[in-house]
């Protein structure tokens, strides 16, 4: 994305005392509270009238936080006026800037590496976005921290299965949990939260379950004949 203003118009925390590490669950906390205030509305085009955005299209996918009289997100016009990541992405960084935590994040890395740590925060919230926390709630009240919560979420929201796993995974900071989805006998996504799988991204592991040790809760779910869901949750 592109965008212009000020990024240093909004600081809201001190550099010298704040600590980087929160930064992932400071800005999921405000995500959350912005959905709960929109009434977790999952459709990313009605989201961004709720919260009062301005969607206009362009010639290119960018946002201008600070335009008057409200935040204004510019589209492609494939992109415009329905549910899609692109808006949702877009929108996560308004919230960021909204947050006060973007023009943190450059005064603490700088602009080169600052710019990639906003862009994954936003590729994250997107998740968020997309599957709003009652919905992740009602998965895990039905089929717990498991495989099987993450199909049900990836059904109910329409979102990728990659996505629907990113979004269990990462939902509380502090969790220990890790997933995987595989095709044929190669790892093709991975999300891991304070727990470390036993392979990597794109590594040839035709048998997951087996490089566990014998006492994790893992739970899998066969998707089809080549592919699987994990989840570890500790
Ligand atoms: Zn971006």
């Amino acid at each position: 994305m592109t965008r212009t203003g000020s990024p240093h118009s909004r600081p809201v925390i001190k550099s010298s005392t704040y600590d980087p590490e929160h930064l992932p669950a400071d800005f999921i906390g405000y995500v959350k509270a912005l959905q709960a205030h929109a009434g977790h509305e999952p459709h990313a085009y009605r989201l961004a009238r709720a919260l009062q955005l301005r969607v206009r299209v362009g010639l290119h996918n960018y946002c201008l936080p600070e335009a008057q009289p409200d935040p204004l997100i510019v589209v492609q016009p494939w992109y415009f006026a329905w549910s899609n990541d692109v808006l949702r992405h877009e929108m996560a960084h308004v919230m960021l800037w909204w947050s006060g935590l973007e023009s943190h994040i450059l005064a603490l890395y700088g602009p080169e590496a600052g710019w990639t740590v906003i862009e994954r925060l936003c590729q994250q919230a997107v998740a968020f976005l997309h599957i709003p926390p009652p919905m992740l709630q009602d998965a895990v009240q039905r089929h717990g921290v498991s495989a099987q919560a993450v199909l049900h979420l990836q059904k109910q929201s329409g979102a990728s299965l990659s996505t629907a796993l990113r979004r269990l995974i990462y939902d509380t900071p502090d969790a220990q949990r890790a997933g995987f989805l595989t095709s044929g006998a190669y790892i093709r996504a991975v999300a891991q939260c304070n727990l470390i799988l036993p392979f990597g991204w794109l590594d040839r592991v035709p048998e997951p379950l087996i490089r566990f040790p014998t006492t994790s809760r893992v739970t899998t779910v066969r998707l089809h004949a080549r592919g699987l869901v994990g989840v570890w949750a500790e």
